[in-house]
This record gives C-alpha cells, structure tokens and sequence, in this order.
C-alpha cells in the first residue's frame, strides 16, 4: 500500500486534500476531484499468488487488508484475428456482476468503507449501478441508487436483488443526477463518475495488460468512452508505469463513442478542452451515451497525450461489429461492439499499422443485454 503521497487534486482550483476524509467534490469550488498518482509497481511487487486485481495492491492507495473483494480483475487477455490483423481482446466483462465497472467498485467500496462509511448514494441506470449493489451488498453497506423512472425495469433487477434502495427519479437522466446532488447533503455520494477512488480501481486494466504482455505496454489500446472511467484509468495506469521506468512510452488511447452521442469527439475534433453542446439520438450504445461527461478533460488529455484519437462510429458499424463479435464466441453487449468497430476503421485508414500490438477492452457481458442482442442481430423468433 502505499497512501502516506495520496491526495485530492481540484483540477479547477488546485486545492489539494488529504484521502483521510472521504470527499467527492471539491470543498472549496464545487469541481470534481483527482487523486494524485500512484508510485506505480515493479513486477516483483505484484503478489502473484492472489488471482485478482488486488494483486498489485502495492500500487493502490487502500491496503490489502481493507479489500472487499470477490475475485474481481485478472481477466484474460485473448489473440484473436480482427479483420486480417492480430488484436489482443481484453475479456472484461468476465466480471462478478458481468462489466469492468467492479474493478472500480471494489477499491472505491474498500476504501469508503476503511473511512468508515456505512451507507452510500449513487444515481445509474446500468452496469456501475448494478456493480455497487453487489458490493456494499459483500460489505454490509447500506446502497441507495437513483435510476431514471424511464430505465427498463431489466437493468434494475441486478441492483435489487442485491438488496440496494432503488428509486426512480422521473425526468432526464440530467435531473437524476440534481436530485442525486441534493440527497448528497445526508449520504455519501459514490458516484462512480465523480469519486476519483472509482479510478484507483480502473487503472488496474493497465497493470495487468502491462502484465499479461510480458511487462510490456500495447502499442494501442482501443475502448468505449463514455464517463470515461476506462480511458482515464488506462491512462493513468500506463502513465504510472512509465514514471516507474518500467515502460519506455505510452500507448496510444483510443476513446470510442456512438456517433449518436459523442461529445469527447466533438471537444476532441475541435481542437478544444471546453464542452460543446451535441445532439442526442438513440444508440445501441446505451452504457457510453453521457452528453456531459463530468471528467471530459481528463479524457482529452488521455487520448491527446499519448497521440491517440476519439473515434465516433455509426448504428450500423455497431451492429457489424458486434455481429463479428458475438459470431466468434465473445457474447459481449453492445456497447463493448464500439471498440471492435473503431479498430475496423483504425486498420482500414492505416491509423493502426501491421505489426502493431493493439488491445482492444471488452467492457459489459452480453447475458446482461440478451433481448437488446437479439433485437440488433435479428434473432428474435
Ligand atoms: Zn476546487
């Protein structure tokens, strides 16, 4: 473990706070917060007896000892062919409840609850949501989760069996979000999207990339953008590494969004770090589709600093990939299809060359998305 470096960083205001307080924003200015980065790991500190991401505790800012875990992480990474060039498909949907969200989850939980935490506030309508029930459900923690009452009642079973307080709120998933700010007044609010330890977790898909390649990093790496927890994680991880010595460049970031809804796309094509305002349309894509990620910048800045790009994909370059997905035995949901369809089009305009390493994460299980896969694919009897 290491914590005695960790803190808080505003990247608005810069204030800086120590982690023994458990904060999600910024109690100067009101921004979101990141923590400082990690000391990054060496491979022989990595624990390799213990096959979960806990296995590089000495690179997390929460002791092992601390961990609420259930075997989360060390997710194969798999050689297949994609359209005539190797890629190496990151399975992270094998998942304990089914997406790469618990890799988040189990540091975030674990650490709240090390800071004596007890109950905690989220508002989701998707994977994170159903990710925290399952979590504060093997802690013993009390979980409130605010859904939009126009969330298909499918996505909420995962969080109610668990036994979280799921309330639908009516209105946009925006007003899900206010009515989320106000209850934070008298519940921690966990959000996955705000809550910089959400990250901590995520960076972990690095790591073991960086293992699993033979201690060394991927030329690219290819996922769904949407919250951007993922790509921010990624990023950090890798930038970790690097600080360490432990590899000689970056990969390049590539963040995917539907076309349908691709705000990073749209700061990222205009050169900008500012939010531009962008039109909204139904998408297959359902997990990415957040017109006003809270960490935007930190995602430009991953994809920016490693000389990546963003990549916008349309419906039918969706369902095409996910098609060739599903057709070779990788059952994922249609968002994780994005990625797969982003590496299409990298191969096709030589953006991704021959010879090249490149992974590509697969994010959410398709066992959780059966009715929608059928609905795409055109399986429905
Ligand atoms: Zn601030």
């Amino acid at each position: 473990m290491n914590t005695d470096t960790a803190r808080y960083v505003c990247p608005a205001c810069n204030a800086e706070q120590d982690i023994d307080t458990p904060l999600w924003r910024c109690p100067a200015c009101g921004s979101h917060l990141n923590l400082t980065d990690g000391p990054g790991l060496t491979p022989d500190q990595i624990d390799r007896d213990l096959p979960s991401l806990w296995r590089y505790a000495a690179a997390l800012r929460v002791p092992r000892e601390a961990a609420i875990t259930m075997g989360e992480g060390l997710t194969p990474l798999v050689e297949r062919d994609w359209g005539g060039q190797p890629v190496h498909f990151k399975l992270d949907f094998m998942a304990p409840t089914g997406s790469f969200k618990d890799r988040g989850t189990t540091v975030l939980m674990s650490y709240l609850k090390w800071k004596g935490v007890t109950a905690i506030l989220e508002d989701s309508s998707g994977n994170a949501g159903a990710s925290m029930a399952a979590y504060t459900a093997a802690a013993g923690m009390d979980c409130r989760i605010l859904v939009p009452a126009s969330a298909p009642a499918g996505k909420l079973v995962q969080m109610r069996a668990a036994g979280a307080d799921v309330v639908p709120v009516p209105g946009t998933r925006q007003e899900v979000s206010d009515a989320a700010f106000a209850e934070a007044e008298s519940r921690f609010y966990a959000s996955h999207n705000w809550q910089p330890f959400f990250l901590e977790g995520t960076k972990t898909a690095a790591y073991e990339m960086w293992e699993q390649l033979g201690f060394r990093a991927p030329d690219n790496v290819v996922m769904p953008a949407g919250g951007g927890s993922n790509v921010i994680g990624c990023h950090i991880g890798f930038r970790e590494l690097l600080a360490r010595g432990q590899i000689d460049r970056l990969p390049r970031i590539f963040a995917v969004q539907a076309a349908a809804c691709a705000p990073v796309c749209a700061s990222f094509d205009a050169g900008t770090d500012d939010p531009i305002e962008v039109p909204v349309t139904p998408s297959a894509a359902d997990g990415i589709a957040i017109a006003k990620p809270v960490h935007l910048r930190e995602m430009l800045d991953a994809v920016r600093a490693t000389n990546g790009a963003c990549v916008s994909v349309g419906e039918d370059e969706i369902v095409a990939a996910l098609k060739g997905l599903v057709r070779s035995g990788l059952f994922v949901e249609p968002t994780s299809a994005t990625a797969a369809a982003a590496v299409t089009r990298l191969v096709a305009d030589g953006r991704i060359g021959r010879g090249e390493t490149t992974a590509l994460i697969l994010t959410g299980s398709g066992l959780k998305a059966t009715a929608k896969v059928g609905h795409l694919l055109g399986l429905e009897t």
